[in-house]
């Protein structure tokens, strides 16, 4: 078997999304699966689908056009807004995008119309976080203007929180979208069939309403993957939040100093590292190094310490594992880990499980 590599299991990766399904749809509310944190990788792509998730939602064209070429069936929503340069492969490569730009939407409209095709599109709104999205009070005139366009099918609004200000979901956020769902429905006398409250952050929000409103969609990764919600990173109870495993190799083990020795200068890194002298320890290497992995993103499995990584080569303390050359070595994962392990060749992309075994909790 190769190393470094991810295993990926897919039997708990089902689980995780009946579950989520049964958890959100009682509350009326439908899951996008998010794809981006797995490259759109489409043997665990298919596994959502195979659970019941009908629209799969990436913020790279590539990772759609990887999915849709593996024929992985489903909708394909374009999570980030579409680059001008990139309207024509928007509309050629998904069905529906997260918009905030007028320009953006015309350049679709005319795109779309171009290919005799007509692409759908959600309005994002900014509600405080200050990623993506159009401020409130511009948001009639907007969707005036976008439902005059042709080509382009205006199927609901949406908000992002909690991902660059960390704001929180609230009832109140969600109460501001959802009467404004309403408010824009009667208006301008049309449905909105999504509206997108947000993000794996939305849970406590969700678990905590009697009444969700006009909140019908939300798009999760983390809690799909990681099982855990976003906001204070807490696992979902009957999650598993161990669906990825990394595994990598030790290359040398031995005693050294627990201080470098010599002229201190800048390591690999660009820093001047500071060692604690404690004598004589017990050392290892891992083939795997900050072009892999986050290092800060990784957690031994084992009660062992990362001392520190250069580009290939990942140092940990040995002395109560007593780990050999040949030995290996798993980690969990957190979110911006699993993200750049899914975008690097160099981590091998194991499945373990199939995704039809049941109750396995
Ligand atoms: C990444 C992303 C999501 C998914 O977020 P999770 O916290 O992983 O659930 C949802 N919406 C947008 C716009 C995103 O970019």
């Amino acid at each position: 078997m190769n190393f470094p590599r991810i295993d990926i299991d897919l039997a708990k990766t089902a689980h995780n999304i009946r579950q989520l399904k049964k958890l959100y749809g009682s509350q009326g509310i439908d899951i996008i699966g998010v794809t981006k944190v797995i490259g759109g990788n489409p043997i665990i792509a298919d596994v959502l689908v195979k659970n019941g998730i009908k629209i799969l939602a990436d913020s790279r064209i590539s990772n759609i056009i990887k999915m849709r070429r593996a024929g992985i069936k489903a909708q394909y929503l374009l999570l980030r807004t579409p680059a001008l340069s990139q309207v024509q492969e928007v509309v050629i490569h998904t069905h529906i995008s997260l918009n905030s730009e007028l320009e953006v939407l015309k350049r679709l409209s005319e795109c779309a119309l171009r290919n005799h095709i007509t692409h759908k599109v959600v309005l994002m709104v900014e509600l405080g976080d200050l990623r993506e999205g159009i401020m409130p009070s511009e948001m009639n005139s907007i969707v005036k203007e976008v439902l005059s366009m042709e080509g382009l099918d205006l199927v609901g609004i949406g908000t992002n929180l909690a991902c660059f200000g960390g704001i929180s979901p609230d009832a109140d956020k969600m109460n501001e979208l959802s009467s404004m769902a309403i408010r824009l429905e009667e208006k301008f006398k049309i449905t909105l069939a999504i509206v997108s409250g947000g993000n794996s952050a939305n849970y406590n929000w969700v678990t905590s309403s009697k009444d969700v409103g006009r909140i019908n969609s939300l798009r999760l990764g983390e809690s799909i993957f990681l099982g855990r919600e976003a906001l204070c990173r807490k696992p979902i109870p009957g999650l598993f939040t161990d669906i990825f495993t990394l595994m990598a190799e030790i290359i040398e083990a031995k005693r050294k100093p627990s201080q470098p020795y010599g002229q201190v200068y800048q390591n690999a890194n660009g820093d001047i590292p500071k060692f604690e002298n404690k004598g004589l320890m017990d050392r290892a290497i891992l083939a795997i190094g900050t072009q892999d992995v986050i290092v800060s993103g990784i957690t031994p499995k084992q009660k062992i310490t990362v001392l520190g990584a250069s580009s290939d080569h990942l140092l940990i303390d040995n002395t109560e594992t007593n780990l050999k050359v040949g030995d290996t070595m798993a980690f969990d994962l957190n979110y911006s880990a699993l993200l750049r392990i899914f975008s690097t060749p160099y981590i091998a992309k194991n499945t373990i499980n199939q995704y039809e075994c049941e109750s396995i909790l």
